[in-house]
């Protein structure tokens, strides 16, 4: 650990408000660049990774790359609510996606705000319910339910609903440059830039829809997992790639069939305008010719037909990660070009993970290792030796201490996260925490179904094991991740792991009591299929 990290944890350990103005003028800038189900294996830096993100990895090369970033709850506006708060579900009121927001509760930047920053949250808010006060600026995308659209998107501030010409991702880099510039340069500012990609319905930009034809991507280990050591609910859930069709593979009607036939028009398509569909119909039409041709030879059955299917997601996920990562990109030019770049922690995280086909999936919820991690990569010049990886457990809970302990001001009691500060070595201190917690709401059984089909869980991780729990079938699952890293086999009634089994079975009472999580409300879903 170097000097300056030393410093600003002695620095975060002492209260400090009210801040004087030269103090707080000394502080660095936070850019928080914020995405939406983007899995490690589509970031260039990550081990195992499948593409290339140039300029992501800038970020990892010049700071830190967390390896083990762990979600409380894989899954959008839980998690997007436990980064703001520094709390797990129970404690902030977002157990699933149709949990209401309580914009008046603690979230760590209106403290930042009081402490005096300049703060913005720009893009991609997805909470039930708009930004009130937790921002001093607010300009967050409002079309379908709070998605927001890949094209010509609608937005909402303080000031109103707007709409915006051309790529969501473009958009909401231009806004965030744009804000940057007009601040008080004499404060120093909090910005959140977060972006709708990499999700579903996965719409590349214009300039990446017609990559990457004729490259076929590396398929994961457990793309035909056959769940035989698991439970039969975790078979039966819907995300499975096998079957996918439409929006979600960009697989709609020709240019031709849609002029004989406007009514055609699919959701997904609705939002762009003639010279956007014009393109999409040119890169996407010849592929989309090529699948009726072969569903009609009958060449997409069984596990043809998953292969094929996934070429198609992973490659829409890697357009839209492309155009990700170039805005990246531009938005390090400009601390490069402004002289921001020295005193600005630069901050990529996404909501969660994802499958990219692993189990055979193309979603999130489970505490399986692809949706239960985010990536997570923070350069801090001064602070964070280029090229450090930290492999120490750490999840969406720090965020709000972290910022806090930059900033010199003290974290709340009933704050959950850790401040990641003493990790910035790249060395795991001895009283760091040895396992992380997780709890998933959205969830049934048959006679109640939940979201997906899904099933409750929680459940604890260590270093190398894994215990999930799922209440509602009394059913349980134990992984061992050093000799099965693909959780392809559960092991829980193994006799050689009863011990481990019992101690995180414990460890589980004991963390539950730690962040006080009562019992699960009582399910009341019913939805069908
Ligand atoms: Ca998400």
């Amino acid at each position: 650990m170097n000097f300056l990290c030393t410093l600003f944890i002695a620095l975060a350990l002492i209260p400090l408000t009210p801040l004087h103005a030269a103090d707080v003028a000394a502080r660095p800038n936070i850019l928080f660049l914020f995405s939406d189900d983007h899995a490690l294996r589509a970031i260039g830096a990550y081990d195992g990774s499948i593409n290339k993100t140039p300029n992501l990895d800038r970020i990892a090369h010049e700071g830190a790359i967390f390896t083990h970033a762990f979600v409380g709850n894989s899954i959008c506006c839980p998690s997007r609510a436990s980064f703001l708060t520094g709390k797990h579900s129970t404690a902030n009121g977002v157990l699933g996606n149709s949990s209401k927001w309580n914009g008046k509760q603690w979230v760590y930047s209106r403290e930042l705000g009081k402490a005096g920053y300049q703060t913005a949250v720009i893009g991609k808010w997805h909470l039930k319910g708009n930004p009130t006060d937790e921002f001093q600026h607010w300009d967050v995308l409002s079309g379908s339910g709070g998605q927001g659209s890949y094209y010509n998107p609608e937005f909402i501030s303080s000031a109103g609903p707007s709409k915006s010409e051309g790529y969501s991702t473009d958009i909401i880099t231009d806004k965030a440059i744009a804000w940057m510039k007009q601040r008080n340069d004499a404060k120093p500012f909090l910005l959140c830039a977060q972006f709708k990609a990499p999700h579903t319905p996965r719409t590349p930009a214009l300039k990446d829809m017609a990559s990457y034809d004729g490259v076929t991507f590396p398929e994961p280990p457990s793309l035909f997992d056959n769940y035989a050591t698991r439970q039969p609910f975790v078979a039966d859930t819907w995300m499975k790639i096998s079957g996918m069709d439409g929006p979600g593979l960009n697989i709609g009607p020709t240019q031709e069939e849609l002029a004989a036939d406007p009514k055609k028009m699919p959701h997904f398509l609705e939002d762009m305008n003639a010279a956007q569909r014009a393109v999409w119909h040119k890169a996407y039409d010849p592929r989309n010719r090529e699948y009726a041709r072969l569903k009609a030879a009958g060449k997409l059955n069984g596990k043809d037909g998953v292969r094929y299917a996934y070429q198609r997601y992973i490659a829409d996920t890697v357009r839209c990660v492309d155009g990700l990562d170039a805005n990246v990109g531009r938005i390090l030019a400009y601390l490069d070009e402004s002289g921001l770049s020295k005193n600005t922690i630069v901050i990529y995280a996404s909501d969660q993970g994802f499958f990219t086909g692993e189990h055979g999936w193309a979603e999130k919820r489970w505490m399986y290792e692809e949706s239960f991690k985010f990536p997570l990569l923070i350069r801090w010049p001064g602070n964070i030796n280029p090229g450090t990886r930290v492999d120490a457990l750490v999840q969406n809970i720090d965020l709000a201490p972290t910022l806090l302990s930059v900033v010199g001001l003290a974290v709340p009691k009933e704050v959950h996260g850790l401040a990641l500060q003493p990790l910035l070595g790249g060395a795991t201190p001895a009283d760091w925490r040895k396992d992380v917690l997780y709890t998933y709401y959205d969830g049934g059984t048959p006679k109640a179904r939940g979201e997906y089909n899904m099933p409750r869980h929680m459940g604890v991780r260590d270093e190398r094991y894994k215990l999930i729990h799922f209440y509602d079938y009394d059913a349980w699952e134990f992984y061992d991740l050093k000799n099965d890293p693909q959780e392809m086999h559960n092991a829980y009634k193994n006799p050689a792991y009863a011990g481990e089994v019992e101690r995180l079975k414990a460890r589980l009472i004991a963390l539950k009591k730690q962040y006080e999580i009562p019992e699960p409300p009582k399910l009341t879903a019913k939805k069908k299929r």
